[in-house]
């Protein structure tokens, strides 16, 4: 697949909103055989753009279990072998870094697809919220709040800071 895969947050923050009558799917290149607790990509697109790296950061001392931790570079990852699903870190996070559907660690296994495959990709694309994600030639475009999150990803966020790239 050449094309890159263009995920606009937002659309999913609207889902998150209860608008939609289930979790969004959750989209990887490599499905292991035991899905449970897997971070989605739009967990990782979250903590890298929408996260403001609060200095002491609410999210870390709210969680019950210890499963927050921020990096070298303030970035913060979540341990989901540690979380256990309690929400108090999408509460109390001012900035709606986190969405609720994230903590759904046994969501159906047909909800799952596999990015690498065209008809998989296709599946995926219609189980999204409608316009999240699109598939485009173009690359990084700051300009129009599209990052880059690998290769293959571009994600549509409204960062903070664009001092942060
Ligand atoms: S509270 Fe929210 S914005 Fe602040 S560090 Fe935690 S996730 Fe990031
Ligand atoms: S949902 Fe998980 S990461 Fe968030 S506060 Fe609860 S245990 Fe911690």
């Amino acid at each position: 697949m050449s094309k890159k895969i263009l995920i606009d947050l937002s659309k999913f923050r609207l889902c998150d909103d209860k608008s939609c009558d289930q979790s969004p799917p959750e989209g990887f290149f490599s499905i292991p055989p035991n899905v449970n607790g897997l971070k989605s990509i739009r967990e990782l697109a979250v903590f890298q753009f929408t996260c403001r790296k609060c200095e002491d950061a609410p999210c870390i001392s709210v969680c019950p279990a210890e499963a927050l931790e921020k990096d070298s570079d303030g970035m913060i990852n979540r341990y989901t072998n540690l979380c256990i699903s309690c929400k108090s870190c999408v509460a109390i996070c001012p900035f709606g870094t986190m969405m609720t559907d994230f903590f759904d660690h046994h969501r159906k296994k047909d909800m799952y697809f596999d990015l690498s495959d065209e008809h998989e990709l296709n599946k995926f694309i219609k189980a999204c919220p409608q316009g999240a994600i699109t598939l485009v030639d173009s690359d990084e475009n700051p300009k129009e709040n599209i990052y880059k999150l690998n290769d293959k990803i571009l994600i549509k966020e409204h960062i903070w800071n664009t001092d942060q790239k």
